[in-house]
């Protein structure tokens, strides 16, 4: 296809978008985005915009222009600008049936398939339009194909309907005459014979009814005398038609009286295959209330279901649970490996969760990573808690995507009518806020929805407005907590952890407030306050002639992608005068993910300047262990919920796993959250490197950790 020039201002374009009915659902800044996003195509005269066959993976609005459609030598149609063309593939996934090329040099707007889903699929408004549209023009499109075609052309002369005049041959196929009492065939053209395989012979010894069966003759005695007395001069209605060979179709009919001689009245029948339209008409109800990538309902349906769910339930005085699903790092997973194996994996873990519902329960996907699934007719909701037991089970086990072995977790909150809400929406809003509360009790978890929880959500707003004041109020502090070596049993380092001692609030935890500052990006700040306390802080004890400072920072992801990150880190490092070496930095493993190369490029930066690095929480977020080779890492510090509970066969498999890797790549092992001897026992035996948890000690404040430090206490 020739290349795109840009000869149509923006505002014009819109202006053309604006005078198309399928696009008038569409806001005005959404038509500008089309606009934008949308690739403009140029064409000289008789340049091809599609060939027959094509497989069709976009839309065209025509700016300037006329594009001609065609089958063979035939021309269909053509158009016009300010119409649209070449969606039928989209809509039906199959090749194009018909070719389009330009009849003189013209401008086209190409709707990518992409944004076709995006723009149409979710309006189905806009939807139904296109469908109008289609099936008006395809009406037009087959007899302008009849008039064209040699053999129909020859056929109209015997045509015993060719007489009669009337705008409707234009969109009806198949013309029948039929007797209004008897209901018995007098006439039919020869496309009614076509269409239904009988010879006309055939055709005049059978009745309408034969021909219709579904037809209720009452009714059609009724319709065809309201004809003939001249109530109504025409009347229309749907129904289905046998044809000869056994097979049926959907038609549209219309009745129309004729009299061709006076009191001698004949009922003219005008029929319309509505096959593709009723095809067409399914997909879009498919669209409209099914989510394209899983199949599964959308919230659409869902919002229909649950509304007579609850119609239900309160009239039998049963209760109706909402499950609230968000799957756990899934942003991680499509951020790294590509939104195609994201799909791949949201449509496995539908699979997954669906063969655990009855089949009175929907599951339906909201849109990304959110499910939810609805569990109607309730008598007992004790059985509501097992069932989001069983679909964490069934989410769990690791999937396999393309190379990759995937282990994924959801957070599912819960919410019952009538006793969490009456309406639809606040029972939605409360299994989402009990999802969240589910997500910060350590994921892969479900949660029953709590009145209490509403004040947490509006804690977070208070959370919000003080956490923007408390870096100029000094309300942070710095508490350390030590890290001990197995082998010898003394303080091999410190991590550094935020508190927020706020006065409207009092002492809040990290993870409160963290989320909430990287969300309003407040973290670039308080982090550059965390590197400058800490590095000020182990810099006066190492003056002090205490042992051992290493001190360990955590960085968010939002830190970790700020441009001056590393000119940053050596500014606070030659201020303080505190020496790289003593420096780590604790990054999460979704830091790696987001873009890997400017991640690794960053890394030698920071390793060049001799900076440790170590990634926290490992084993949580991704799966793929590749990568690690290629970065300047030091320690991997496997997470607290694999140290948790070593009896799980699993967790001390991975724990295991990751010591060896560790070992393999050259890098110390550090366990997190070690609070009994056991787990420090196990540990050892991994030959892990170092511990650090409540068996040792609690993060202590400043004063705390300088007497520890002094003590020389050995663990
Ligand atoms: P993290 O980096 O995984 O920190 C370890 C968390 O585990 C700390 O929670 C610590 O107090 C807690 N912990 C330590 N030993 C044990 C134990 O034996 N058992 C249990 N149950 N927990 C233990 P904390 O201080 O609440 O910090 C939570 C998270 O907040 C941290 O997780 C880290 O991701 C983030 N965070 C803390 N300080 C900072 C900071 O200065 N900057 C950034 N970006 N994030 C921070
Ligand atoms: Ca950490
Ligand atoms: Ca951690």
């Amino acid at each position: 296809m020739p290349s795109s020039t840009s000869s149509i201002s923006s505002d014009q374009k819109k202006e053309i978008l604006k005078t198309i009915d399928v696009l008038s659902f569409f806001h005005e800044s959404t038509l500008e985005r089309l606009a934008q996003e949308s690739k403009e195509i140029s064409l000289k005269s008789e340049t091809l915009v599609f060939s027959e066959g094509d497989p069709g993976s976009a839309m065209y609005i025509v700016l300037k222009g006329e594009i001609l459609i065609y089958q063979g030598d035939k021309a269909l149609t053509s158009m016009l600008p300010g119409t649209f063309f070449g969606e039928m593939s989209l809509i039906e996934s199959r090749p194009r049936t018909a070719g389009a090329r330009a009849l003189v040099p013209s401008v086209l707007l190409e709707i990518s398939e992409t944004q076709f889903q995006e723009y149409f699929a979710t309006q189905p408004q806009a939807l139904m339009a296109i469908m109008k549209t289609l099936s008006a023009r395809s009406r037009k499109i087959s007899t302008g194909l009849v008039s064209s075609s040699t053999s129909d052309r020859d056929s109209k002369k015997e045509d015993p309907t060719q007489s009669i005049a009337s705008p409707l041959d234009e969109y009806y196929r198949e013309v029948l005459v039929i007797q209004p009492k008897t209901f018995q065939f007098i006439k039919a053209n020869f496309l009614a014979c076509v269409d239904t395989g009988f010879t006309p012979e055939e055709i005049k010894k059978k009745t309408f009814i034969e021909l219709a069966p579904n037809l209720d003759p009452k009714k059609l005695s009724q319709m065809c005398e309201s004809l003939i007395n001249k109530i109504r001069p025409m009347v229309s209605f749907e129904t289905t038609i046998n044809r000869k060979d056994g097979s049926s179709y959907p038609a549209e009919c219309k009745l129309q009286l004729v009299e061709p001689k006076k009191s001698h009245s004949e009922i003219l029948v005008w029929v319309q295959d509505i096959t593709e339209r009723k095809q067409m008409e399914n997909t879009i109800r498919q669209m409209a209330y099914y989510d394209s990538l899983t199949g599964l309902p959308n919230r659409n349906l869902l919002n229909d279901r649950l509304a007579v769910a609850l119609a239900n339930a309160s009239r039998n005085n049963q209760k109706v649970a909402i499950l609230f699903l968000d799957l756990d790092h899934f942003k991680t997973i499509n951020d790294s490996l590509g939104h195609e194996a994201g799909d791949q994996l949201l449509q496995q873990v539908s699979l997954r969760i669906k063969k655990v519902l009855r089949k009175q329960d929907t599951i339906a996907r909201m849109g990304g990573d959110e499910f939810i699934v609805l569990i109607p007719g309730l008598t007992d909701t004790d059985h509501t808690a097992r069932l989001a037991e069983k679909i964490l089970d069934a989410v769990t086990p690791p999937m396999k995507i393309g190379d990759n072995e995937l282990y994924i977790g959801c957070s599912i909150g819960i919410s019952i009518f009538p006793d969490d809400g009456m309406e639809i929406k606040t029972l939605l809003k409360n299994s989402d806020l009990a999802m969240y509360r589910a997500k910060e009790k350590g994921r892969n978890t479900f949660q029953l929805y709590t009145p209490a929880m509403n004040f947490k959500a509006m804690e977070r707003l208070a959370v919000e407005k003080n956490l923007r004041k408390a870096l100029d109020r000094e309300e942070f502090e710095l508490y350390y907590q030590p890290k001990v070596n197995l082998s010898t049993g003394k303080i091999a380092g410190m991590e550094a952890l935020i508190r927020w001692d706020s006065p409207e609030l009092g002492l809040v935890m990290p993870d409160q407030f963290i989320p909430i500052a990287e969300e309003t990006r407040l973290i670039i700040q308080m982090g550059h306050w965390v590197l400058v306390t800490a590095c000020r802080q182990a810099k006066m004890w190492q003056e002090a002639g205490l042992p051992e400072i290493h001190i360990s920072v955590n960085l968010s992801v939002v830190q970790f992608t700020h441009p001056n990150l590393v000119s940053e880190i050596s500014k606070v490092l030659k201020k303080t005068k505190f020496l790289p070496q003593y420096l780590e930095l604790e990054i999460t493993e979704s830091v790696l993910m987001q873009d890997t190369t400017l991640a690794v490029s960053i890394l030698n930066k920071l390793s060049e300047l001799g900076i440790k690095i170590s990634i926290d929480d490992f084993g949580t977020g991704f799966s793929s262990l590749n990568y690690l080779k290629n970065l300047p890492l030091d320690y991997l510090k496997i997470d607290q919920t694999f140290v948790k509970d070593f009896s799980l066969q699993t967790n001390a498999a991975i724990t295991k796993a990751v010591v060896t890797l560790a070992q393999s790549l050259n890098m110390k092992t550090i366990a997190e959250g070690v609070e009994t001897e056991e787990q420090r026992k196990f540990l050892t035996e991994l030959s892990c490197d170092e511990a650090q948890g409540y068996l040792f000690s609690k993060p202590l404040s400043k004063d705390e950790m300088e007497e520890l430090l002094k003590s020389g206490k050995i663990f």
